[in-house]
């Protein structure tokens, strides 16, 4: 049985709207160990006659027999199958993968036929190219011969039965060619079939048997009785025709996806991005920024919920406080705004005996001076009930009393920060200081509450209300006019959890009344307990959330965005390469792990820069400027699950673009 058999095949290209008839049916057999050189002019068909021999094109008419198998309609993946076990493939051109060792060269149709990584096997074969000391030489440090030799090491690395050589030294000088041709000549001693095309005749010699070709057709098929480096043929393994006839009756199932072939392709990966540094650097720029400012504003955003939710914490839950403004302006639209005043403080009071204490408030931002030291804080008037409603018990010193309170008395109760301030490490209470020129003894020091992004909790003065009022003149936010009458704020205390819905209702219909409002008007002021207030804040936080998320979503599809055109622009250039790797028996799934492994790996290149910047301003917000930023590791997770998965999804137009191109097509590209 030949190996080769070859009936009435025809072969056309498209050109334009018409197709050009470059084969005009061949027939050909040729046997196992035969050694023959294809000849012709330019133009009349060698290459694209070798190409079909060779599974990388399919003909368009005919019947290709290989080894008794009809071969000649085979799939993609079926012809990537059986070329990477039973062809291998000498190119002019050499076609090796450049940035890519010798070593690494030869062993590449080995990883796409699923076989492990027969390394002392690759070193024997370059032993036998004679480059044993060029293993790790990259093809632009070889001569040309000696690239050629590489690539016949290549096409060995899988035992195939025939090796196909289009015009392998026709970019050689004469000496190099003579090494090439003679260790083809050996190959075919020792039981190899080998079909080499060539247009000179000097070439041809060394085949046993010359088939001219002319125009698309047979002109001539002769022996060549004086081959010119003949050797002695030794047989070939007695059971080499029953091992072929195995490899091609069995499935073409293709090797799965194997951890060495990830690695190659990891390792490719990587020379890829690093030989375009620049280039890489900036097509990640966006996923780095998206990830980034993810990671940071999460950080801050934690953070300043983490002392929101202190600062609540620090208020008693049975609170309910009423502002005099409708919940419009309460949320920061136009509203009604009504008055507070001491009358209404006293009369609230008396409502309902489940109220424990009330406090009512004014604040204003006052100049503080200590001899010659001077701060400006917030200086609030409450009644003494705000020690015990918002755990502040001094804790140096004391707190005022409703005695001092109601005599009018000018004590001070002073936060840390405004300690720190005017009196750094000496001694503050018993001292006088002056707000608005008038004089305040200080009496205790409150409890430290910390500070958030904007909010001291500490930068205050609390003075009795009715100092406040009287004294200093402090208002209401809705009375700027009329002089200390009304209150900014008020708190009430009920005894538990359960009363406070009564209390409210109570203090609700109180004030209605007390302004008057018919019943189809709304409350002109606010009434809230902690709970609507802590899960107003929630639903804040939330807002903030989803807000954030859209902002990460945008900016990731910016970032996935910037690698998928990369990737483009990297499949576009690396056309040959991935002809190539099909040439030698990569199938589509390969090439389609190939780049998406790459552009997750840039992905997450740009991943990690971007959530080390992050973490790194959390890390500078928290310490330099005093916000605090709480990194979660969640986050962390979810930014570089996001840049692994955009790389992927991103990468995939490319990488199943390149993964379609026909191998001999992507050879050609130039
Ligand atoms: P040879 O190797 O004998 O020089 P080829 O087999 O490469 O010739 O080409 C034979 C003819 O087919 C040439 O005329 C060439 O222009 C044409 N040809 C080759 N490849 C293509 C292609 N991909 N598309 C269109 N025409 C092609
Ligand atoms: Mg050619």
């Amino acid at each position: 049985m030949p190996v080769i058999q070859l009936d009435n095949i025809r072969h056309s290209y498209k050109v334009g709207a018409g197709n050009l008839l470059v084969l005009k049916g061949i027939n050909l057999s040729i046997d196992q160990g035969e050694f023959v050189a294809i000849m012709g002019p330019s133009g009349s068909g060698k290459s694209t006659l070798l190409q079909i021999l060779g599974l990388l094109e399919r003909p368009t008419e005919g019947r290709y027999l290989l080894m008794g198998k009809d071969v000649s309609r085979l799939s993609d993946d079926e012809g990537a199958a059986l070329r990477s076990k039973t062809i291998g493939f000498i190119f002019q051109m050499f076609n090796l993968l450049s940035r890519t060792s010798a070593l690494d060269n030869v062993l590449l149709p080995a990883i796409y036929a699923g076989q492990g990584i027969p390394h002392p096997r690759a070193l024997g074969l370059l032993e036998d190219v004679g480059l044993s000391d060029r293993v790790h030489h990259k093809p632009n440090q070889l001569s040309g011969g000696q690239q050629q030799r590489v690539a016949i090491a290549r096409s060995l690395i899988n035992s195939p039965k025939i090796i196909f050589a289009d015009e392998p030294t026709g970019n050689l000088a004469s000496d190099q060619a003579d090494e090439v041709l003679e260790k083809l000549s050996e190959l075919n001693a020792r039981g190899m079939t080998v079909i080499m095309v060539t247009h000179e005749p000097d070439i041809a010699s060394y085949a046993e048997r010359i088939i001219k070709i002319k125009d698309g057709l047979i002109q001539s098929d002769e022996k060549n009785p004086n081959p010119k480096h003949q050797l002695s043929k030794t047989q070939s393994a007695p059971n080499g025709a029953e091992k072929e006839i195995a490899v091609l009756s069995s499935p073409h199932v293709l090797p799965d996806l194997s951890w060495l072939e990830v690695k190659e392709n990891a390792s490719s990966a990587a020379r890829a991005i690093s030989a375009n540094k620049t280039r890489s650097f900036l097509s990640v720029l966006g996923i780095l920024i998206g990830v980034c400012s993810v990671i940071a504003m999460l950080a801050i955003g934690r953070g300043a919920q983490k002392s929101i939710e202190a600062r609540i914490s620090g208020l008693g839950s049975n609170l309910v406080m009423i502002w005099p403004f409708s919940s419009a302006a309460f949320h920061g639209g136009t509203g009604a705004v009504s008055r507070l005043t001491l009358e209404d403080m006293t009369a609230i009071s008396h409502l309902s005996s489940h109220i424990i204490a009330v406090n009512g408030e004014v604040s204003g931002n006052e100049q503080v001076v200590y001899k010659n030291k001077n701060t400006n804080t917030e200086v609030n008037g409450d009644l003494p009930a705000y020690a015990s409603m918002h755990s502040a018990e001094p804790y140096y010193g004391r707190f005022f009393t409703d005695e001092e309170n109601n005599n009018i008395a000018q004590v001070a109760v002073l936060g840390q920060t405004v300690v720190n301030t005017l009196f750094g490490k000496n001694d503050p209470v018993g001292q006088q200081i002056k707000i608005k020129r008038i004089s305040f003894k200080v009496i205790g020091i409150l409890p430290p509450k910390g500070s958030s992004a904007w909010h001291d909790q500490d930068d205050l003065v609390v003075i009795p209300l009715k100092t406040a009022m009287m004294r200093l003149g402090l208002n209401g936010w809705s009375s700027l006019n009329s002089r200390g009458r009304y209150l900014q704020r008020m708190e009430v205390e009920c005894d538990g959890p359960n009363s406070i819905d009564g209390v409210m209702a109570k203090i609700k219909a109180f004030l209605r009344a007390r302004h008057h409002l018919p019943a189809y008007k709304d409350d002109d002021f606010t009434v809230r307990n902690m709970q609507d207030i802590q899960s107003a804040l929630t639903g804040t936080t939330k807002t903030f959330g989803v807000l954030l998320g859209i902002v990460a979503a945008i900016s990731i599809l910016v970032g996935g965005i910037g690698i998928m055109n990369i990737m483009l622009v990297s499949v576009t250039e690396r056309t040959r390469e991935i002809g190539l790797r099909k040439a030698v028996g990569a199938p589509r799934r390969a090439i389609l792990a190939q780049f998406l492994i790459e552009s997750a790996l840039l992905s997450l290149l740009g991943g990690t820069i971007g959530v080390l910047l992050g973490v790194g301003i959390a890390f500078v917000m928290t310490h330099f400027a005093g916000w605090a930023a709480i990194v979660s590791p969640q986050s962390v997770i979810l930014a570089f699950g996001c840049s692994a998965i955009i790389g992927i999804i991103f990468g995939f137009w490319p990488a199943r673009k390149a993964s379609l191109l026909s191998p001999i097509e992507a050879l050609r590209y130039e």
